[in-house]
């Protein structure tokens, strides 16, 4: 007999985990499959700063142990100035973290395969999915299959409910240092911060990052889409590890710092607009969709989120005397991904788009810009409130938007 569960969930990252654990907790019957060993968990995929906030950390019961260090403030940096701004966060040990999310779930009775890489759906006679297909011919049946394999994306690409495009690809790099002068006179105390800087000359077309992990050290990296800026600003030929390598030879705060062995971290996800995000019998959640905050990157909140929406789908759809897992009924998903798990994606992917195209000297200007504005107004554009966003655009950015509006048409 073919095995069968209530729920297949593809790959064990934090939205895969917060899905199982929310659907064994109401005593579904799920299984998760992992491409990585269960003794090196996760390798790979330890790719994470894994910087978060309290609202994370409350609503998902993630405890202390995961946690590396606690931060108090956001700043921002340009290639001249800094803004800084009250905001209490928390940096996590990601490796930790993905195997608490393990644990937790299996303690409320989700069964994990390790070892088990996906490639594809198994569909019926009406081409509808009804399980998947995993290391090589081994295959398991499922009412509602979800893919939560991040960028890789087997089913939902086979399925054609997503197309992840190359030319949205967002590519990351960090090191994990110590002996980081995290208080230097020239900059911002970054000793109880996570700093994010805007600074094409270290991240062409993207931005670069410190997360402070104790006194002295931190998680150190830096990200970029391949896009028209990184083309302008970037050197032809340089890869993301030698921009990395600059940043830490040109910035005084890491003349005495030095790499922790093995603590390296890289990939990817896509920054685009969602399309679809179900059909009959599945679902897709984290950065397979993709889910990522487009401004700042925080993908494991959303991530979760999306889980918890696609559970909350599920349970309502099983607990039906019919118990229908049709696209219709799955429908709910994308209600609640865009309602909860990222409201205003439109106006919040214009201003990324903006931000990351606009020039070195803006930076420094809109640094100008939110010293001026109220406390709240970063968090308002960081939820992308259009009154919030036209306090920090001005009269000379238009040429800018219209560069912005060109390339849109284009492409669509
Ligand atoms: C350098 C970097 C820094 C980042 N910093 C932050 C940050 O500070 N804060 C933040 O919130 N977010 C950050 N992010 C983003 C965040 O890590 C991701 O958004 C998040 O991990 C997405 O979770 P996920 O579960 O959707 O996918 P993933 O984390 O990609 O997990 C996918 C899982 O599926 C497994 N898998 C893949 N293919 C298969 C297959 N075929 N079969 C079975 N299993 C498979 C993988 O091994 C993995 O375990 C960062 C990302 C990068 C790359």
């Amino acid at each position: 007999m073919p095995e069968r569960y209530d729920v297949a969930i593809a790959g064990a990252g934090p939205a895969g985990a917060q899905c199982a654990r929310d659907l064994a907790a109401r005593d579904y019957d799920v299984v998760v499959l992992e491409t990585e060993a269960e003794a090196e968990f996760p390798r790979q995929s330890n790719k994470s700063t894994a910087g978060t906030f309290p609202s994370m950390m409350s609503a998902f019961g993630i405890p202390d142990d995961v946690v590396m260090s606690y931060t108090d403030n956001v700043v921002l940096e340009s290639p001249n100035d800094y803004y800084e701004t009250y905001q209490p966060g928390a940096v996590l040990e990601f490796a930790e973290f993905k195997r608490f999310l393990v644990a937790d779930g299996r303690d409320n009775g989700a069964e994990y395969r390790f070892d088990a890489r996906v490639s594809r759906p198994v569909l019926d006679d009406d081409d509808v999915i009804e399980g998947v297909r995993y290391n090589g011919d081994e295959e398991l049946y499922a009412d509602v299959v979800v893919d939560a394999t991040g960028p890789a994306a087997p089913i939902a690409s086979a399925l054609d409910v997503v197309d992840l495009e190359r030319e949205n690809q967002a590519i990351g790099i960090e090191y994990e240092l110590e002996g980081v002068e995290l208080d230097h006179p020239e900059y911002g105390d970054l000793r109880r911060s996570m700093m994010l800087r805007l600074d094409h000359d270290i991240a062409p077309g993207g931005y670069s990052w410190v997360f402070a992990t104790g006194e002295d050290s931190a998680k150190v990296g830096l990200c970029y889409i391949q896009n028209d800026r990184h083309e302008e600003a970037g050197e032809s030929g340089q890869t993301i590890d030698g921009y990395l390598e600059g940043w830490l030879e040109s910035d005084p705060r890491f003349a005495d710092a030095e790499r922790l062995d093995g603590k390296i971290h890289r990939g990817s996800a896509h920054i685009q607009r969602p399309g679809r995000m179900h059909t009959d019998g599945f679902i897709a959640i984290g950065d397979t969709v993709p889910t990522i905050d487009p401004l700042w990157g925080e993908g494991i909140h959303k991530g979760m989120k999306s889980a918890r929406a696609a559970a909350m789908t599920i349970d309502r759809c099983l607990t039906d005397a019919d118990q229908p897992t049709d696209a219709e009924s799955l429908a709910l998903y994308d209600q609640l991904w865009h309602e909860d798990v990222a409201p205003r994606m439109n106006s919040r992917l214009l201003l990324t788009e903006l931000l990351y195209l606009a020039p070195n000297e803006r930076y420094d200007r809109l640094m100008q810009d939110l010293r001026r504005t109220d406390d709240d107004t970063l968090a308002a554009v960081n939820q992308g409130d259009k009154r919030a966003i036209a306090k920090v655009i001005h009269l000379d950015d238009l040429p800018l938007l219209g560069k912005y509006l060109r390339k849109r048409m284009a492409s669509s």
